[in-house]
């Protein structure tokens, strides 16, 4: 039945989960920056609609339905070695909502294709089921995150009991902690070799935008926290070439949390695929009047 849900059920359902996702970043960046959390109530929907409990008998044997999002990836962005600065901020990112509800005509996306296909969701890379079915990889996340086995049911869309009913708040808390602790397998995920390899092939993409800076000539960047601990800052974007960090160009990402990246992630990706190491940036921007540089003493 729910293979026939139509296109607009399908926005609604996505923004109504974006709209709680949002809840939970409102309070993360609050104190950080008001004008941030003006954005995300900018981007939270009016529609408070959230997929019941009960939406969740999905075909576990479907594919990842990342296509169409790939798909659209290769047609608004430059190739990787391009080195203009391209627009790829804002523009791609508005395709990517749209995209991900036309590419998943007819299957239901699991819930990680689905979260990773959301507007702002770009840096995030699809961990493998296996992975997160493996206990040993998630040991310490159960007392981080509340909800936890409901969250856990929620990732890997295994339907819970049907003693288990939550209500309406209940089922947003655990779509929130999902969301949590999908960031915090995510950050342990992108440092194992499938993990490394996973956003190889999103930086290849340039899934993670360019440097901002000028003499970088638009430098893909890669994802990174400046913290491993949760709620201490958004996610930043470090270029391998200034080797500084940048915020994301989006509004939307810039509201993830940095700790689904970690401060190691950028680090580890660099020394496992060295080929990707630009070199140092030969020039650097020096300021003159009316042509001459200015002395020393001067600046
Ligand atoms: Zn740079």
């Amino acid at each position: 039945m729910y293979k026939e849900r139509s296109l607009s059920q399908r926005v609604t359902e996505g923004r109504g989960r974006s709209g709680n996702k949002e809840g939970y970043y409102v309070e993360a960046v609050d104190a950080a920056s008001n004008k941030r959390v003006d954005d995300v109530r900018e981007r939270a929907s009016p529609s408070a609609s959230s997929k019941g409990p009960n939406v969740k008998d999905k075909d576990r044997s479907v594919p990842s339905t990342s296509t169409g999002r790939h798909t659209a990836n290769l047609d608004t962005r430059t190739a990787y070695e391009k080195t203009e600065y391209p627009d790829d901020g804002e523009d791609s990112n508005t395709n990517t909502e749209e995209s991900d509800v036309s590419g998943s005509d007819g299957e239901d996306p699991s819930w990680i294709s689905w979260f990773c296909g959301l507007r702002g969701n770009e840096f995030f890379c699809e961990v493998d089921e296996e992975y997160i079915q493996d206990d040993f990889n998630l040991s310490g996340l159960s007392s981080q995150v509340p909800y936890y086995d409901h969250a856990l049911d929620l990732i890997l869309d295994i339907e819970p009991p049907n003693d288990d009913i939550l209500t309406e708040e209940q089922h947003e808390m655990v779509e929130s902690a999902a969301e949590m602790l999908y960031g915090l397998i995510h950050v342990r995920y992108i440092l194992t070799s499938k993990g490394l390899n996973a956003m190889l092939e999103k930086c290849k993409n340039v899934d993670f935008g360019r440097c901002p800076r000028v003499y970088c000539s638009g430098q893909p960047c890669l994802p990174m926290g400046q913290s491993d601990i949760p709620r201490t800052s958004t996610v930043k974007i470090f270029c391998p070439k200034c080797e500084d960090i940048h915020y994301p160009r989006s509004k939307y990402q810039g509201n993830i949390d940095g700790a689904y990246f970690g401060t190691t992630f950028p680090h580890l990706f660099l020394m496992t695929y060295p080929y990707i190491k630009p070199a140092k940036p030969t020039q650097s921007y020096i300021p003159r009047i009316f042509g001459f540089k200015l002395h020393k003493s001067a600046r």
